[in-house]
């Protein structure tokens, strides 16, 4: 075989290999329907090997919110990779950890005050948990180690964040031995547009009062449940909760992994209830997702608690903690927010999908229509075809990927009129002409 360069892999041949040897995300090896190759993406726009474009109508799950290969970001990563690409942060610290550092502390709650940076989503929930966990043995709640969370939520992949994902969607049954076992409720049922209702919060609190002795925290993605079923709640419940927890020493874990950043018409998910979590976690479109890195920021109380009792050490320090390629990523991705208007794109974005996703809520298959912020949600009646459905939209030349029954569109907030719509109506037309 030939090595690989930008002219020949798009081939058969490499594909075949791909196919037989690299995984993807939840997939088996030697998959039916094999991957488009992508050589390079701009703005709205991913080109495929065979010179085709897509308009891109994902982010790259939730990450890529400036559009690809933002001229700023790449420049300062670039700018960066002539300095320092990596240094262990054992021992040492470099300036655009800490200026990010000061940035995020700026801009989240301000109760939130100390910043441990990650690599990944998962793993800055990893760290939560964890810093839950540390904080009610340091207090002497040495019996305060499990977490109440509701169905629908989604939180990563590893052990921990697993667990305290969907117990039916997620891999519950699957690692059924090996999970640690939390406390479920169910997901508030009134819409983030209808009018509250107090029962939507009564079976919480009921099972918050009858676990409290043993839970550490509450995990929450706010307003916004993501992969667990796109789901848009009340910013009522939020309040309710945070009320709850008042007096208590269990924590608000807030996951704003997702829903960090403008996605959904506010900066973070937290600002629609106005609460203040312990602990909040932010990922994906930290760096405009251009590189991968993640932060979990928390109060004064929690790290100070943690750092002068018991063994005064929080326990986690990963290899590319504050990667200083990515916090520069970062750094730009958080400027071109300051500098772009985002919340006036993300309100255009919004109006549109309402406008042009309506006309879906009269056709058959269609349960359920919901726009928020850049969100735009078809939940259909079955689950989609997959491999049929990716195929009727690349042929359109738009990237879709629905999962379960769910097909939706979080565009680069970039995006313009028209491209938008090209979305919007490959959509419509896929749900019409039943190619999904
Ligand atoms: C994607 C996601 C995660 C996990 O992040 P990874 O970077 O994929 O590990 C956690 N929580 C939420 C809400 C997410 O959307």
């Amino acid at each position: 075989m030939k090595s690989l360069n930008r002219t020949n892999f798009g081939s058969e041949q490499w594909l075949d290999y791909d196919n037989q040897h690299i995984w993807h995300p939840y997939s088996r090896i030697d998959r039916l329907d094999k991957n488009y190759p992508v050589v390079s993406a701009r703005h709205c726009s991913i080109k495929l090997a065979d010179g085709r474009v897509l308009v891109d109508g994902m982010s790259s799950w939730w990450a890529v919110i400036h559009g690809y290969n933002h001229p700023h970001i790449v420049s300062a990563i670039q700018e960066q990779a002539t300095k320092l690409c990596h240094v262990m942060f054992g021992g040492f610290t470099h300036q655009p950890a800490i200026e990010l550092g000061k940035k995020l502390i700026d801009i989240t709650p301000k109760n939130l005050q100390q910043v441990f940076f990650s690599d990944s989503g998962s793993v800055s929930i990893e760290v939560a948990l964890k810093m839950a966990i540390q904080y009610q043995k340091c207090i002497g709640e040495n019996k305060k180690n499990k977490f109440l969370t509701i169905r629908g939520g989604y939180h990563g992949d590893t052990f921990g964040a697993m667990s305290v994902c969907d117990p039916v969607t997620g891999m519950h049954t699957l690692f059924s031995n090996t999970i640690q076992e939390q406390i479920f409720s169910d997901k508030p049922k009134i819409s983030y547009n209808s009018k509250w209702d107090q029962i939507s919060f009564k079976l919480f609190e009921k099972e918050f009062n009858e676990h409290k002795g043993e839970l550490a925290g509450i995990v929450l993605e706010p307003i916004v449940q993501g992969a667990g079923g796109m789901w848009f709640y009340h910013p009522e419940f939020l309040r309710e909760v945070n009320r709850l927890l008042k007096n208590e020493s269990t924590l608000l874990i807030i996951d704003e992994i997702a829903t960090g950043f403008g996605r959904t018409g506010k900066m973070f998910g937290v600002d629609h209830s106005d609460i203040t979590p312990d602990i909040m976690c932010l990922g994906k479109a930290l760096t405009g997702g251009h590189l991968s890195l993640a932060a979990t920021l928390t109060s004064n109380e929690v790290s100070q608690t943690i750092s002068q009792k018991g063994i005064k050490t929080f326990m986690h320090g990963p290899t590319f903690m504050a990667n200083p390629l990515a916090c520069a990523a970062a750094l730009a991705s958080l400027n071109l927010l300051d500098e772009l208007n985002w919340e006036a794109n993300v309100a255009r974005i919004e109006k549109q999908l309402n406008n042009e996703l309506a006309d879906a809520s009269n056709l058959k298959p269609v349960k359920d229509v919901r726009v928020l912020g850049a969100i735009g949600v078809v939940e259909v009646n079955k689950d989609v075809d997959l491999g049929k459905a990716i195929k009727f939209f690349v042929n359109k030349n738009v990237w879709i990927r629905p999962f379960k029954n769910l097909i939706y569109l979080m565009p680069p907030y970039i995006i313009g009129e028209n491209q938008l719509s090209r979305l919007s109506s490959a959509l419509i037309e896929a749900i019409k002409n039943n190619e999904i």
